[in-house]
């Protein structure tokens, strides 16, 4: 199987399966968004999902986040991972996003990316969650499913995994192959040991190929 028949079937595996995938943070709006997503490294959507309705209703805006202190922030983010680095870059992210943005949760990667908290991959999902943009946000998941099923070759970095697969997956798609990466990740072609016999993309996965070839 060539790498555009692979990527072909896959995507249409999905498309019919799944084809309204999205991501499991809960969120209302852009900075709800964002907030969740700077929360979410490292760290369980579902866990995230607990602990934002708190941060919300006490800062319901991103003018709200920018007046708060270290100590009252931190005690409703606690229960997760890096308490103290993401403390400050939420209040870090507030602030610059009401200094140099006028409050407007920026809308490219490149102006989200020198937010505080915020690398390429948040500024992948922020743009293609919200604005539907063509960017691929390459986590543990999207990494580890990419290379198993064969859409990657070799690829040794995060922007080599999301490089790959931007050449082959058609721009109107990326959006929402990044949450069918992801999910099959999460809940399929899980880390230690996958699920190949409940998994529909077996007659298409390198890792499956190998697998019976070895038998
Ligand atoms: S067949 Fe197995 S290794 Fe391949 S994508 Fe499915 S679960 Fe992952």
């Amino acid at each position: 199987m060539t790498k555009k028949e692979r990527f072909a079937y896959v995507l249409h595996y999905f498309e019919t399966h799944t084809p309204n995938a999205e991501t499991e943070l809960i969120y209302d709006n852009p900075y709800q968004l964002l907030v969740a997503v700077i929360l979410s490294a490292q760290c369980t959507d579902k866990r995230v999902n607990l602990t934002t309705p708190a941060i919300f209703a006490q800062y319901p805006d991103v003018y709200a986040l920018s007046n708060a202190t270290f100590d009252d922030l931190f005690p409703l983010i606690r229960s997760i991972s890096y308490p103290n680095n993401k403390t400050k870059h939420l209040i870090g992210m507030a602030q610059m996003v009401v200094a140099d943005f006028n409050g407007e949760i920026p809308a490219t990667v490149a102006e989200l990316v020198k937010l505080p908290g915020v690398g390429r991959k948040t500024a992948n999902v922020i743009t293609s969650v919200v604005h539907q943009q063509p960017n691929m946000a390459v986590d543990t998941h999207v990494f580890r499913v990419s290379a198993r099923i064969g859409l990657t070759t070799n690829a040794k970095t995060p922007l080599q995994t999301e490089l790959q697969l931007l050449k082959y997956i058609p721009k109107e798609k990326v959006h929402v192959a990044h949450h069918w990466l992801i999910l099959h990740g999460r809940y399929t072609c899980v880390a230690r040991t996958p699920k190949c016999g409940e998994c529909g993309i077996r007659p298409a996965c390198k890792y499956y190929g190998q697998l019976i070839k070895a038998q």
